[in-house]
């Protein structure tokens, strides 16, 4: 244990910010630099908390050299480098807008979830007529033609380019392996002969 006097020197070489935390450790005898922060306190700024004009504290040194650094370039340029709470409101300010914060990141993910559900089941609970006319399948349709450089897959023909479904498992949310292109030549064919296929399956049973 310190006395208070040996605190308050310790607190000193820590804020001065000119020794060293490794030589405070070893001069003190700590045996790490968390316990050396224990026994330090909080150090005031001259920066008021920017919603309550509370007094701003630092809490470790690269705190403080946050706040200085911030400091500095406001009265040089009248802005702030940085926007993080701790560096520009007090402990109590800080606390109650991270959680603030935190509500609002979470309600709006929270709607955004709903409306991608709510997007994603219309998706795929409408017709698939309806269905390629939607925004969503011009875009997906679009970058699978520019994934396969408007050719056809098959027999690399630029004309009458269509996009065809592997499978429709995942629509509304199609990934890449998903789609084909395929002129409507090549597009005809696969399909004559997957029919084929399939008949000669059922045959076979
Ligand atoms: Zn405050
Ligand atoms: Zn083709
Ligand atoms: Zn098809």
């Amino acid at each position: 244990m310190f006395s208070p006097s040996q605190v308050m020197e310790i607190n000193s070489f820590y804020w001065s910010l000119d020794v060293p935390v490794n030589e405070i450790i070893a001069a003190f005898g700590f045996k790490n630099q968390h316990e050396l922060l224990r026994v330090i306190g909080p150090c005031k700024v001259e920066w008021q908390c920017s919603y309550c004009d509370g007094d701003i504290e630092a809490r470790t040194r690269s705190q403080l050299k946050a706040i200085v650094d911030k400091k500095r370039d406001f009265d040089r340029r009248g802005v702030y480098s940085l926007a993080q709470y701790e560096f520009d409101c007090c402990a109590s300010c800080s606390q109650r807008l991270i959680q603030i914060d935190r509500e609002m990141h979470e309600a709006r993910s929270k709607r955004q979830r709903e409306e991608l559900d709510r997007n994603l089941r219309s998706l795929k609970g409408m017709p698939y007529r309806q269905y390629l006319q939607t925004e969503h399948w011009q875009n997906v349709r679009n970058s699978a033609l520019k994934r396969a450089r408007f050719k056809c897959q098959v027999c690399c023909s630029e004309q009458r380019l269509q996009v065809h479904h592997r499978t429709y498992a995942r629509r509304g949310e199609e990934l890449p392996e998903d789609l084909t292109v395929l002129c409507s030549k090549c597009h005809g064919v696969f399909h004559e002969t997957s029919e084929l296929a399939e008949r000669g399956r059922a045959d076979a049973r």
